[in-house]
């Protein structure tokens, strides 16, 4: 069965669903969400596969792309939003 990830667009928290779904409850924050309405981050030809997914976005945030590809460069700073 196909599955697809979603982003929680109250949470943010990446998450996996059957494709012949159509409404989901997040895991993190208990919401219902409509899949149909939600923009599909990525397609995965099981859960296993849309787990992987997952965790590959999950690291891209925490901000690991240079770890995982091997790109020692960080040229971004921590920059806090300091606009008062
Ligand atoms: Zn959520």
């Amino acid at each position: 069965m196909e599955y697809v990830i979603i982003k929680c667009p109250y949470c943010k928290n990446y998450l996996t669903a059957p494709t012949n779904i159509k409404t989901r409850t997040c895991p993190y924050c208990g919401r219902k969400l409509k899949i149909p309405t939600l923009k599909v981050i990525a397609r995965a030809k099981n859960g296993r596969e849309a787990a992987f997914i997952v965790k590959i976005l999950k690291a891209k945030e925490a901000g690991m792309l240079e770890i995982l590809y091997g790109d020692k460069k960080e040229k971004h700073r921590s920059s806090k939003s300091s606009h008062t």
